[in-house]
């Protein structure tokens, strides 16, 4: 069986470096934040291009925070992708906003930058882009419109680490980037964890409060926080884990370099790629109006494949409160049925992603 995705494999390239780092923690002592959680936020500000790092305790977190620290509350509006992780929309309606969902480029999958100025509210605080997939949202004409109307961007991260746009690495084009650690990522823990990366020391500052019970110095709460801590030997993993994220992403290119010139002509729709994007492949996502056909055809050959995801944000009963017709959102509710994502990852061998593509070319 090839399965989607092997942390097991992960870990066990690694296991010399990442067992003397988990030993190194225990034995120091110190198991709440500390100079291993500073050691990695420092290095994880640096990868990013970004001044500022805050490690926290999960991606959701990170949204949440990031929100709060710009006073993002009830009555105010924040414009989501319509195709994303629940997540994201979760961070905003746990600070008490609304979601105004927009719908993406089929495409890349990516929110449509031209469909945002639509949606934009006197209400509206915050655009919230996110990188889906890998692949780097627009940013640039996203912070212009931010700009004119003197509102916040603050960016989905989760999939995306090491993605460049134009050239420059995903971590400080906007006011707050909100990364997850949670094991299946691209840079993956081993449990949760969450990081946001910042060039404004006051947002820096804010969330640095927030994280811990809201407090600066013991027993004095300056705000009413909460407890969203990354774990020291979770960031004693990741500092690990960052040494290799550059040749891992390197594997994962390969993979998808392969997959795209192999299933070219297969009549699968494939994600496309803009020319100032450089994506990390978090997932190689292909579109298929036969998908749950393909779906089953991949598994009766041994091959492990997901959907991400299966259904939108908006037709989840989660979500029923805001009243939002499936019709409205047409291009997340047709990709939910067509989307299916490959294996990959930096351990999957050559051997199997041929086999991936002879049996997807055995039925197309
Ligand atoms: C994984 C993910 C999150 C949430 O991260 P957690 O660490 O699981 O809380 C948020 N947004 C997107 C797009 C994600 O993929």
């Amino acid at each position: 069986m090839i399965p989607f995705l092997d942390l097991g494999a992960a870990y066990r390239e690694l296991k010399t470096e990442i067992d003397a780092a988990i030993h190194r923690v225990i034995d120091s002592g110190w198991y709440i934040l500390g100079p291993e959680v500073d050691a990695f936020e420092a290095e994880w500000a640096t990868y990013c291009d970004a001044k500022h790092s805050v490690g926290l305790a999960n991606g959701l977190d990170a949204l949440v925070l990031a929100l709060r620290s710009l006073d993002v509350g009830p009555g105010d509006e924040v414009i989501v992708p319509s195709n994303t992780y629940i997540a994201t929309w979760l961070a905003v309606s746990t600070v008490g906003a609304k979601p105004i969902p927009v719908e993406p480029d089929p495409d890349t999958h990516n929110i449509d930058t031209t469909l945002i100025a639509p949606a934009i509210t006197r209400r509206t605080k915050v655009i919230l882009p996110v990188h889906l997939y890998g692949q780097p949202a627009d940013m640039d004409p996203i912070l212009d419109l931010a700009r004119k109307h003197g509102i916040a961007v603050v960016e989905d991260a989760a999939q995306a680490h090491g993605a460049r746009y134009k050239g420059k690495r995903i971590g400080a084009h906007s006011d707050v980037v909100c990364w997850s650690f949670y094991p299946g990522k691209n840079l993956g823990a081993l449990g949760d964890g969450g990081a946001i990366t910042t060039n404004r020391a006051d947002l820096a500052d804010r969330i640095r409060v927030l994280r811990n019970y809201g407090s600066r110095v013991k027993y004095v709460n300056e705000v009413q926080g909460v407890n969203s801590r990354l774990d020291p030997i979770q960031a004693a993993v990741l500092r690990v884990k960052l040494r290799h994220l550059d040749n891992w992403t390197e594997r994962r290119r390969t993979i998808a370099d392969h997959y795209n010139s192999a299933l070219q002509d297969t009549g699968l729709k494939l994600t496309n790629v803009p020319i100032w994007a450089d994506p990390v492949w978090h997932l190689y996502v292909v579109r298929s109006p036969n998908r749950d056909v393909l779906q089953k055809h991949l598994m009766d050959n041994d091959v492990g494949t997901l959907i991400h995801y299966p259904i939108p944000p908006h037709m989840q009963k989660a979500y029923s409160e805001l009243q939002l017709d499936p019709e409205a959102l047409p291009v997340a509710r047709d990709l939910a049925k067509e989307v299916l994502s490959l294996p990959i990852g930096p351990q999957l061998l050559p051997e199997d992603v041929t086999h991936v593509i002879n049996a997807i070319r055995d039925l197309t």
